[in-house]
């Protein structure tokens, strides 16, 4: 694979080696959804140096593209700047002559703006950095694949069972497809698999830097969604779509290494060793800080549908070796042993969620937090006194408990800044009023016979 451009020179050197025509430059949002403008190539310079415009209002719009109510970056809040980060850099093969690239968000002067979800992933990595730590991150993801039915809804593709060969064949070309895609776009694919759920899928791509990990997350999610709408289906990664059948987590793998990111520090000495002390301490952290990372991590009204006993979605704070049913969790067998959290899901900005995942861990590494013992056992078979007799505590139930986790959480909220964190909320609170003031399907069918 040839090695991302490493600064504005190497990637305008790039464009020209590719022969890009269209360039995307791309953000993403604080609900996670890329925004994008192309750029021909009279105009590659001045973008790859300077950046594109962008206007600031549109990061107070909600998911429904309406401005959050109290909303302050309005129509006269001006611009942003959209300068690409070189190391994102990757050609869509399956666009004649087309190129994409993430960038920072910046003020119109061109300097640092605390309103990027990238910026402050990267004050975060910093501050590890300067305590002697650097972190390795992947994003695995599930999602549905759906196809059209003629009442104008939407079903899965297949009700093959999970992990079957039945699962890859009923969508071999679309697997095929997606796994080749990604690879020439410099995505080095992990694995690609069938879920529990019916049409549910779930892939993984290799660890990396931070930062890699976002930008090959949401390489992945769009080419996912692209593919599956060539193929006139849907790729959906909605939390939860049907409230009989599995939700779409999105797992996050952590590693904490030293700075250089030579040796793996997450880990005890002996072979099967569980975590070393560094290791503990920041999994104590992001146990420590649960609630809060809930309302980055799963920041829908939907999310709270899914994050349920008994579905391997975490509705508890604790970990274990092996154990799916815990918000954290320590798979795989020696070397590969790493910090996997569960709670999240494909709803987030994940740039967001791992600054949060990362200040909540570096503060447990600081306070020297203990995670307490690990559980052995699965809540989804536990009656309430027996959870009471255990110690366990509970996530948010609901997005605005999460919210308001968030909101109080000091070490969490530092690292998301005071510049973004009103905003997200303000955001993420417009959707819940928009959900509240709707009569849902439900209450119809339940309430309007009988009462
Ligand atoms: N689908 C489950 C969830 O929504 C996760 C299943 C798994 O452990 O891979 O969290
Ligand atoms: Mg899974």
């Amino acid at each position: 694979m040839p090695t991302a451009p490493a600064d504005p020179g190497e990637l305008l050197t790039r464009l020209q080696d590719d022969r890009i025509e269209n360039l995307w430059i791309t953000y993403h949002d604080y609900s996670g959804i890329g925004a994008a403008k192309t750029v021909p190539p009279s105009g590659f310079r001045s973008a790859v140096n300077d950046g594109l415009v962008f206007a600031k209002a549109n990061l107070e719009m909600d998911i429904l593209d309406h401005f959050a109510p109290g909303a302050t970056w309005l129509g006269d809040s001006g611009d942003i700047l959209v300068v690409p980060d070189p190391r994102s850099y990757s050609v869509l093969p399956r666009f004649p002559n087309t190129a994409i690239v993430n960038g920072w968000m910046r003020a119109t002067d061109g300097s640092e703006w605390d309103g990027c979800p990238r910026t402050r992933l990267k004050k975060v990595v910093d501050e590890l950095a300067a305590e002697g730590f650097s972190t390795m991150a992947a994003l695995e993801p599930e999602f549905y694949l759906l196809e059209p039915r003629e009442n104008g809804d939407w079903s899965p593709i297949n009700s093959t069972r999970m992990f079957t060969t039945a699962g890859l064949q009923e969508a071999s070309q679309f697997c095929s497809d997606v796994v080749a895609e990604l690879e020439a776009m410099n995505v080095p694919v992990g694995q690609l698999g069938k879920e529990y759920g019916p049409g549910q899928y779930e892939m993984s791509v290799k660890h990396g830097t931070p930062f890699e990990a976002i930008d090959r997350y949401w390489a992945l999610k769009m080419t996912v969604r692209d593919l599956a709408r060539a193929n006139g289906w849907i790729a959906s990664f909605m939390p939860k779509i049907y409230s009989e059948w599995a939700g779409n987590s999105l797992h996050v793998h952590l590693s904490i290494w030293d700075t250089d990111g030579e040796t793996d520090l997450t880990l005890g000495s002996e072979d099967n060793e569980g975590l070393s002390d560094i290791g503990r301490w920041f999994l104590g952290g992001l146990l420590a800080h649960a609630p809060a990372l809930t309302g980055l991590g799963s920041p829908t009204v939907n999310s709270y549908k899914r994050l349920l006993p008994g579905s391997w979605a975490p509705a508890n704070i604790y970990w274990g070796y092996g154990n799916r049913s815990g918000v954290a969790r320590i798979p795989g067998v020696g070397d590969r042993r790493h910090i996997e959290y569960r709670s999240g899901d494909n709803s987030c900005n994940p740039a967001l969620f791992l600054t949060g995942l990362l200040g909540a861990g570096l503060d447990g590494i600081r306070k020297r937090t203990e995670p307490g013992e690990p559980f052995q056992g699965d809540v989804g078979v536990m009656t309430e006194a027996e959870m009471r007799d255990a110690g366990l505590t509970f996530l948010p139930r609901t997005l605005p408990e999460a919210l308001e986790a968030l909101e109080n959480d000091e070490v969490v909220a530092q690292a998301i800044g005071e510049t973004l964190l009103p905003h997200f909320l303000e955001v993420k609170r417009s959707e819940l009023i928009a959900y509240e003031l709707h009569v849902h399907p439900w209450e119809r069918a339940t309430y309007l016979e009988v009462i």
